[in-house]
């Protein structure tokens, strides 16, 4: 869907790593084990699929290992960082500065233009807005012509390729994405699934994506498969059926 010819670079994205990670909510009887010692890696430049039934984990997993959420023991490593360390500012500078965010809802302002829209996260954080990046993300979803627009006009799988040009104008060296398709019919999915895909290939992005649709994992290099707060499955380059088989004998 990018305008004009794009050359491969070399990788840019950064490698994930995750050591027995642990998050629980609540205390005593309530206490819900949401993650019971995760232990994985993300290669750079590589695309993984996170899947697994309802309630497993895989939101809240996306959530530490993209520094929104705090684990409650364990480390994340960005590169050579270890994010969990980190105190709420400096995170929040790095997480800036290095990972973009998509989630099922796009979240976009709808008085705003398409454009201000990708630019808002540079405005809120005080920065000078590069109009010509802002465009050039806006090409690369196919959006281009539309930037002068209100969302309200633009249709749900637009309106998601608009979320990822924002993610994309700070060029991030990982992206994470939370359900980007679970509001999308396929064929408006599959455009944003390629977006994804295309910033692995030729970027050499880091992409982690939850999702449930076997199709969409489809897009990944790989798949981790969560049940009640684990990894139960490392899957290279799965079938649908086998991702299908595999969740099959898990509770959905
Ligand atoms: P998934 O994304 O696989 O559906 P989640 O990561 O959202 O699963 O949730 C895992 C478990 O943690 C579930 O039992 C869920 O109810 C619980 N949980 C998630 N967020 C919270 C929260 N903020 N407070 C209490 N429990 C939570």
């Amino acid at each position: 869907m990018s305008t004009g010819p794009v050359q491969p670079t070399e990788a840019t994205g950064l490698g994930i790593r995750v050591r027995n990670l642990q998050r629980t909510y609540g205390r005593g009887s309530g206490t819900v084990h949401a993650l019971r010692g995760v232990d994985v890696d993300f290669a750079p430049g590589t695309f993984t699929a996170v899947m697994g039934p309802s309630g497993s984990g895989k939101s809240t997993l996306l959530q530490c290992i993209a520094g929104i959420d705090r684990q409650t023991s364990g480390t994340v490593l960005w590169g050579p960082t270890d994010i969990s360390a980190l105190p709420e500012r400096r995170l929040a500078l790095l997480r800036r500065a290095q990972a973009g965010f998509v989630f099922q809802a796009y979240n976009l302002m709808p008085a705003m233009t398409v454009e201000q829209n990708v630019a808002l996260p540079a405005v809120l954080e005080g920065r000078r807005v590069d109009w010509t990046v802002v465009t050039a993300a806006l090409a690369q979803v196919g959006l281009a012509d539309r930037r002068k627009e209100r969302p309200g006009r633009l249709s749900g799988g637009q309106q998601q390729r608009v979320a990822v040009a924002r993610a994309l104008y700070g060029r991030p060296r990982i992206l994470f994405a939370d359900e980007p398709t679970g509001a999308l019919d396929r064929t408006t999915g599959r455009d944003v699934l390629c977006l994804l895909r295309e910033g692995v290939d030729i970027e050499g992005r880091t992409c982690v994506m939850v999702t449930h649709d076997p199709v969409a994992a489809g897009f990944a290099d790989r798949v981790i498969v969560i049940a009640d707060g684990v990894v139960v499955d490392d899957l290279e380059r799965p079938s649908a059926a086998l991702i299908a088989e595999k969740l099959s004998g898990l509770a959905c």
